[in-house]
């Protein structure tokens, strides 16, 4: 071969598509993926892995010492809470953009401690998802160097000559999710993390089903897709069926003269104003309780998704907690949101509980309206609180909930309509992985079409 011919491979390598799972695939949480085209990168996704990041920042030892945890991208890294960038290091001044698929901490918790890393990318999103970021660096008072891009549910954007991203809109549990498209001359990567196919949501559309088939049968090359539920054979209900359920618990059950008490998910906007409209129709009094609360329904009324503001009181600081339900007036006319579903000590409802912040009556209602998180740590607080409330004779309403996450035959779906000829399972731990590929080859898929990828694990396409 001559100097030329091996330029040209070269060039080519150079101009072949790659993928690089940087967290989450070896574990679920800090979601983050590396997609690479000739000199060009985008990162999908910064998530944080929850589990870790809590026992990271709540060591009590350290507490006893008097000392700070060290918030820095390194030490964060080493503690497994965020995606180790260090894995795609030479790479970093090729990155053009960081797309965050949507508001979840999982997703877009590392953004504060990370983005600051990659100097030429801006940190899009759609408007609810820039929204819930911008009030986190606010309440963390941290500054980011990379510009904010807000874009709409479904639109379409260059980050160099060769790349260009599509958000098409998507359903979850927080509001303007968007599944990501990759379009590169080498074909497009599909990032459908976090989804469910929700055809009567109860805030915002249904899936663009028609953007999706045209992807399709353009062809997609690779599909990343979250398969957490792959061992659930059936198909995710309709956030409709929650509120069905929340309407059943709230207007079936008499709770005259009992005060009622709901905890779910801060940032799950559709819940929470299923949650608010049902206690006005109660007549009640709605009061939003605990931190987060702020945080998400600001962003919601900030991204013009919903003004729950104008419906509710919120207290928003733990300080002003205790002066609140010190003096609060006629608690069985009022309908209390409240943070702590997962029972997590210092949140509001164990507080309620256990610090004797509310004062319990018999007969006083407490729903769940989520699932227990199945971690060992979850379950053990859960059935302490359950415990307690029942020794105070509190009637308790669990599971009151419907998941944002895709099960099998959702999977099966949209398998069908983007058609991809590689599919990469992820956001799940192996066993469910594997599901994925079996359901993969129902579908005439070859066991080897289905590439289970490992953090730092690159394929090149
Ligand atoms: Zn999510």
């Amino acid at each position: 071969m001559n100097k030329t011919d091996y330029r040209l491979i070269e060039v080519k390598n150079k101009m072949k598509l790659e993928i690089i799972p940087i967290g989450g695939f070896s574990e679920v949480g800090r979601n983050s993926t590396l997609v690479k085209y000739g000199d060009d990168a985008v990162i999908l996704d910064l998530g944080l892995h929850m589990d870790n990041y809590i026992a990271y920042t709540d060591d009590d030892e350290r507490d006893d010492l008097g000392e700070k945890p060290d918030m820095s991208a390194e030490a964060l890294m080493k503690a497994g809470a965020v995606p180790d960038i260090n894995q795609i290091k030479e790479l970093i001044p090729k990155v053009k953009a960081i797309c965050i698929s949507h508001a979840h901490l999982d997703h877009l918790g590392a953004v504060p401690f990370l983005a600051n890393k990659f100097p030429n990318a801006g940190i899009h999103g759609t408007k609810y998802t820039i929204e819930v970021l911008k009030q986190m660096l606010i309440s963390d008072r941290t500054r980011l160097k990379n510009k904010f891009h807000a874009h709409n549910e479904s639109s379409r954007f260059k980050i160099s000559k060769d790349m260009s991203i599509e958000f098409v809109r998507m359903t979850h549990s927080v509001p303007q999710t968007a599944s990501i498209m990759v379009h590169t001359p080498e074909g497009t990567v599909a990032y459908v993390l976090d989804f469910k196919l929700d055809n009567a949501p109860v805030l915002g559309e249904k899936p663009d089903y028609q953007r999706l088939t045209e992807i399709g049968k353009k062809g997609v090359k690779v599909l990343i897709m979250d398969t957490l539920y792959a061992h659930k054979n059936s198909k995710t209900p309709s956030e409709s069926i929650a509120r069905e359920m929340l309407k059943d618990v709230l207007l079936g059950v008499n709770s005259k003269g009992n005060a009622i008490v709901v905890t779910t998910f801060a940032s799950h906007i559709a819940r929470l104003n299923t949650i608010i409209d049902l206690g006005r129709k109660l007549k009640r009094r709605v009061i939003l309780i605990g931190r987060s609360f702020d945080k998400y329904v600001t962003a919601a009324k900030k991204a013009g998704v919903a003004d729950l503001t104008r419906k509710v009181e919120m207290v928003k600081y733990g300080s002003q907690v205790k002066k609140y339900f010190g003096k609060v007036k006629n608690p069985e006319k009022c309908l209390f949101v409240v943070t702590g579903h997962q029972a997590e000590p210092g949140s509001i409802l164990p507080r309620m509980v256990f610090s004797h912040l509310f004062k319990f009556k018999e007969e006083d209602n407490v729903i769940f309206s989520c699932s227990v998180i199945p971690v060992e740590s979850n379950v053990r607080n859960r059935e302490r609180l359950d415990a307690e409330l029942k020794k105070m004779k509190v009637r308790i309403f669990t599971d009151v909930h419907v998941s944002g996450h895709a099960y099998r035959e959702d999977h099966r779906e949209m398998i069908k309509l983007l058609r991809p000829k590689i599919i990469i399972p992820t956001h799940a731990p192996a066993e469910k992985l594997a599901l994925t590929r079996e359901l993969a080859m129902e579908l005439g898929y070859k066991s080897e079409d289905v590439k289970i990828l490992k953090n730092g694990e690159r394929i090149t396409l």
